[in-house]
């Protein structure tokens, strides 16, 4: 289905109070891949949010002085729409609730380390991607949690507006709060594209921050453990 707002001599305001359902399913390049296994429910497809973002966009376009009704552009409001909201659907997910449902009893209490965990987020300045890798680390006190959930914490506040700094502490709080460790380390090492685009020019620098708890902070030598295993 074609969507109203694509005709240009119609204003978004007007399409949106006309027609807010967007039930068409547009994606990058053709249509009806990259969205044809999301189902309807879900945040992606919330139609009210859709339609404030396409609307959104389709101004955008405008004000960067483009033809809005070029046969390039004509779906890019609902697909940068789609998208958006997929690169921010982290806002609908609980990644204590994720961490509560995968928690076991267990005496193990070494280090646990899961490293080089991609992370695809973007900075809530600039709109733009960051993404690169994060290492995480617990120290367990009685429980451990099943490793792919730590991943997932990573990507559930990834997929959100975000500066790495806050990140990187978000990450370690909710393993704290649910687990309540000896101890919990996370680094993030990422690449801006903020600054590799806009005229900063660094095109290769790379930044790096970290979040410790517990053991990590008290003990040298877990920290430089920690720091050792995650060196590339
Ligand atoms: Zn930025």
């Amino acid at each position: 289905m074609k969507l109203k707002y694509m005709k240009q001599e119609k204003m978004p305001s007007d399409i949106l109070a006309s027609n807010p359902i967007i039930s068409g399913r547009g994606s990058c390049c053709d249509d009806d891949e990259c969205f044809a296994d999301i189902p309807e429910n879900v945040p992606e497809n919330d139609p009210l949010a859709l339609g404030k973002l396409s609307s959104a966009v389709y101004q955008m376009l405008e004000g960067i002085g483009e033809d809005t009704g070029r046969e390039g552009l004509l779906k890019t409001p609902e697909r940068v729409a789609r998208s958006l909201r997929f690169l921010t659907r982290g806002y609908s997910q609980n990644p204590e609730e994720l961490l509560k449902n995968a928690v076991f009893t267990e005496s193990y209490d070494e280090m646990v380390v899961v490293r080089d965990i991609d992370i695809f987020s973007m900075c809530e300045h600039h709109m733009l991607p960051f993404f690169g890798k994060a290492h995480v680390a617990y120290i367990p006190d009685g429980k451990i949690v099943g490793l792919s959930k730590l991943a997932r914490v990573v990507e559930v506040f990834a997929r959100r507006l975000q500066v790495q700094e806050r990140l990187t502490q978000q990450i370690r709080d909710a393993i704290v709060s649910v687990l309540n460790p000896k101890g919990v380390g996370v680094v993030i090492e990422a690449r801006h594209m903020c600054m590799v685009m806009r005229g900063v020019e660094k095109l290769n620098s790379v930044t790096t921050t970290s979040a410790m708890s517990g053991q990590f902070i008290t003990s040298e030598s877990t920290r430089s453990e920690f720091l050792r295993l995650i060196k590339p």
